[in-house]
């Protein structure tokens, strides 16, 4: 089910240190319907590669395992479906298509297609690849083209020849993801097209190691990159980067823009790195702090969680893969927190694994806080969409937000009630 790494997956080396050590947990997305199922769990252990300077996990899970049936749906969330119009506006302004045709955008992991809809909207031509069945027969029957596969060199090959080399390629939060990250890399340079344009998101190892997104650190989790570090892999397979943005995902990740061609660097692109290598990001120092801080942290947390269960119902909000490594990592289980709230009916009457939590809806939810309960906001990198909703919803309790940097309360009647 799953193998140890004992030398880095990017570049060989057997020189990885320790960085957090957030124990054996089960696959943070194994929701199950009978709790008591038994997962099995698997180390999560985060080292830092001494040579290349990427922090990664030391075991790999079966991709079969975790991704044949993969419950998150990208459309779910307000907040991404609004960024998706929003990077289609970068992306379309970042990249010059052929005149005399429609560019062609091929997605890696194009999970329920959000992202290319709205690229068909601006009359692109499309193609999805994403490995879980039921996501793609979604993408599908919404009419964008999705092949249910694992991208990698071969499966590059064959679209190339099917459908033409792509203008663009884009792979979001997948690269990270993935064993196989030197065949997809592979593939995505193989796809393009001359003056083509290959597009790489990523959850920030600046960010994370910042402002302490441990919770961030789950088994698909597999690579945590900068700018440099990803910069440096890529260059491998002649995908020079040239140009960076912001992306609001995952509480802060980075787009990155390479291409075949030495294109040159954006004002943007350069000063990132300068601010990356004032980060310290690429230093062990760093991450060897960084485990020390979130180990305080989730500390801090149960205690603060453990406290208002003894004065009142506790639910959390958020039923994610980040919000399975937290309860896990800081022991937090459903003796505190009575309940998930998660507007994902595909995850609600299911139970959260390994703290066996039940996942409801808000309907379900929201009457179960009663007049003392309290709001653990797991998924606080959705914050703003979720604290408005349950403004709307007439719901005035205190909120109490883990991340990012220290845990803090948003107190009933405070701010946030208007
Ligand atoms: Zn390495």
């Amino acid at each position: 089910m799953f193998e140890m790494v004992d030398a880095c997956r990017i570049c060989g080396s057997p020189d990885l240190r320790p960085v957090l050590d957030l124990g054996d947990q089960p696959p943070a997305n194994s929701l199950r319907a009978d709790p008591s199922e038994v997962l099995t769990p698997v180390p999560l252990d985060l080292v830092f590669c001494g040579s290349c300077r990427v922090p990664q996990l030391t075991a790999t899970v079966d991709p079969g395992e975790l991704f044949d049936r993969y419950v998150w749906v990208t459309g779910t969330a307000r907040a991404t479906h609004e960024y998706s119009h929003e990077f289609r506006d970068r992306v379309v302004d970042a990249v010059a298509g052929p005149d005399e045709r429609p560019p062609f955008l091929v997605e890696v992991a194009s999970n329920d297609g959000t992202f290319l809809r709205r690229f068909q909207e601006a009359g692109w031509r499309v193609l999805g690849v994403d490995p879980a069945r039921n996501i793609v027969d979604e993408a599908v029957a919404a009419g964008v083209p999705t092949r249910c596969d694992f991208f990698d060199r071969s499966v590059a090959d064959e679209v190339g020849e099917e459908h033409g080399r792509a203008d663009v390629v884009v792979a979001r939060n997948v690269i990270p993801h993935v064993k196989a990250i030197h065949s997809i890399l592979e593939g995505m340079a193989a796809l393009l097209d001359d003056g083509g344009t290959a597009i790489i998101e990523f959850h920030s190892a600046t960010r994370i190691a910042g402002e302490l997104h441990y919770d961030s650190i789950y088994h698909e989790h597999l690579f945590y990159f900068s700018i440099t570090t990803l910069t440096a892999l890529c260059e491998r397979y002649g995908l020079l980067a040239f140009d960076v943005f912001d992306s609001p995902i995952s509480g802060g990740s980075k787009v990155l823009l390479l291409s075949r061609d030495d294109r040159p660097p954006t004002a943007s692109f350069t000063d990132a790195l300068i601010e990356e290598a004032a980060s310290g990001v690429c230093e062990y120092e760093t991450w060897a702090r960084f485990g020390e801080e979130s180990r305080r942290h989730a500390a801090a947390l149960a205690e603060a969680v453990r406290e208002r269960a003894s004065t009142g119902p506790v639910v959390g909000y958020g039923a994610s893969a980040r919000s399975s490594t937290m309860l896990n990592f800081a022991g937090i289980d459903v003796a505190d927190v009575v309940a998930v709230i998660d507007q994902n009916p595909g995850k609600q009457g299911l139970y959260t694994p390994g703290t066996d939590i039940p996942i409801v809806s808000r309907v379900e939810g929201i009457p179960m806080l009663a007049d003392d309960g309290v709001v653990l906001l797991l998924a606080w990198n959705f914050a703003e969409e979720i604290l408005g909703g349950l403004r709307s919803d007439g719901v005035g309790c205190d909120v109490l937000v883990p991340l990012p940097g220290e845990v803090r309360t948003i107190r009933r009647a405070d701010e946030w009630r208007s």
